[in-house]
């Protein structure tokens, strides 16, 4: 079993200065009182534009995010790429709630795709569905309430802003991803979805890619059924399978309005069902392609096992390992080091607009659970490694 142990291969691009700037990070991440207080002074201090910005610039932003602007990304899209690690990126700013920020996100997915087909490094893009369209809209759609004239006009406008997202991907020969969300807001983007991969993935190789999270119960279920109809269409099929980023928000308003939690009773039953999805889709390799977002070794290591029980080269062309920049570099440069396909989460933007993402990877980290004492412990290691080298 691939145990992503060398340090030297994992953490080669970081400098010193950053290898000792991640292990205070991961120190305090692992701590849940100074990440509260972190995220609270983080919205504070953006809030009312105090010059503590410049700290939290120099600090969590440059572990987790390439730049401010697509430009700046660029440099760190080239250093992953001269490792054999491929990006995606995406303008990490979040909550749009007008018309226009709507057609401003389209216009930073576009942007974004122009970037991409431009760079061998970025084989694929991606877009968040709520950022194009209102919340409530794809709410009352997956509640099954009908809209009024203007509520309609308004979903008419958000898809069109996706179908025209799709339509340039597949012009500028990108593949694009679509972000998974909450449970109260999938079945619309599901639908959407399999509209896309209908009209998109009649092509030798899929497209359009939904996300699918295990942690929900009746995921494994979705896929079987999108198996079969994609076999009996004629259609490819291309997925991100994840575990699921929402899991409080999730728990918290089954209870508050009583109704039973969509997500596995406990994270073991979360992993038995990840792992039953894996096997499906790699089972299924003919009619989908995987794209793994997880930073879990036992997951990746499972994938690994399966490729060369069943033979096949580690390059396959229909399996991809993605990791979220800044984190679990252990697994992506020892696999890209092994000639496996893997691609990073890029995540770009003024700091003003990426605080939400910074705060959800610092609430991550901490979780019981997480993978932070991990990260510390291989970050220490491959200090210790450095200074050793040093001294002799
Ligand atoms: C490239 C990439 C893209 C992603 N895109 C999305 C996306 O579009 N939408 C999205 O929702 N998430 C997304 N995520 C986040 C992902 O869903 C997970 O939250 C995160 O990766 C942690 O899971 P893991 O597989 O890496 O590792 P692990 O540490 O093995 O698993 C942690 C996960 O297990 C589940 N879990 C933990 N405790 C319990 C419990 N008590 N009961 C049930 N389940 C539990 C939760 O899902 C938790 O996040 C993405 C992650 C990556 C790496």
């Amino acid at each position: 079993m691939m145990k992503f142990e060398d340090t030297k291969t994992a953490y080669s691009l970081k400098t010193d200065n950053e290898l000792f700037r991640a292990y205070l990070l991961f120190k305090m991440f692992s701590n849940h009182f100074l990440v509260r207080l972190g995220s609270k002074l983080a919205l504070f201090v953006i809030h009312l534009g105090l010059p503590l910005e410049h700290l939290f610039k120099k600090t969590v932003f440059l572990q987790f995010c390439a730049g401010d602007a697509e430009e700046d990304s660029i440099a760190v899209v080239n250093s992953l790429s001269n490792l054999n690690v491929s990006s995606y990126m995406h303008f990490a700013s979040e909550g749009q709630k007008t018309e226009q920020g709507m057609d401003d996100s389209l216009d930073r997915v576009l942007e974004t795709l122009t970037i991409s087909k431009q760079n061998n490094a970025l084989p694929f893009a991606v877009f968040k569905s709520t950022a194009l369209g209102p919340v409530d809209l794809f709410e009352k759609k997956t509640s099954g309430i009908a809209l009024n004239e203007e509520e309609t006009r308004a979903w008419d406008r958000a898809i069109k802003r996706i179908n025209r997202c799709c339509e340039f991907a597949k012009k500028e020969q990108v593949r694009l991803l679509i972000d998974a969300e909450e449970s109260w807001l999938q079945k619309a983007i599901d639908e959407i979805a399999l509209d896309l991969m209908r009209k998109f993935n009649v092509t030798a190789e899929p497209f359009i890619f939904n996300t699918v999270q295990m942690y929900r119960k009746d995921r494994l279920e979705y896929l079987e059924n999108l198996i079969n109809t994609a076999e009996k269409e004629n259609f490819q099929i291309g997925i991100k399978l994840v575990r699921g980023a929402y899991i409080e928000k999730e728990n918290k308003r089954a209870d508050e309005k009583n109704y039973p939690s969509p997500i596995c009773i406990s994270k073991e039953a979360t992993d038995q069902n990840f792992n039953a999805g894996l096997i499906l889709i790699l089972k299924n390799l003919k009619q989908c392609e995987l794209f793994l977002g997880s930073h879990s070794e036992d997951s990746t290591a499972r994938v690994i096992q399966w490729m060369k029980e069943n033979k096949l080269p580690n390059n396959h062309s229909r399996i991809w390992f993605s990791q979220l920049y800044g984190m679990a570099d252990h697994i992506s440069f020892n696999l890209a080091a092994a000639g496996y396909q893997v691609i990073k989460y890029v995540p770009y933007g003024p700091i003003k607009e990426v605080i939400p993402y910074l705060i959800r990877r610092a609430e991550e980290n901490t979780a019981v659970q997480g993978q932070t004492p991990r990260e510390l412990s291989l970050i220490k290691k491959e200090l210790a490694r450095r200074k050793k080298v040093k001294a002799d």
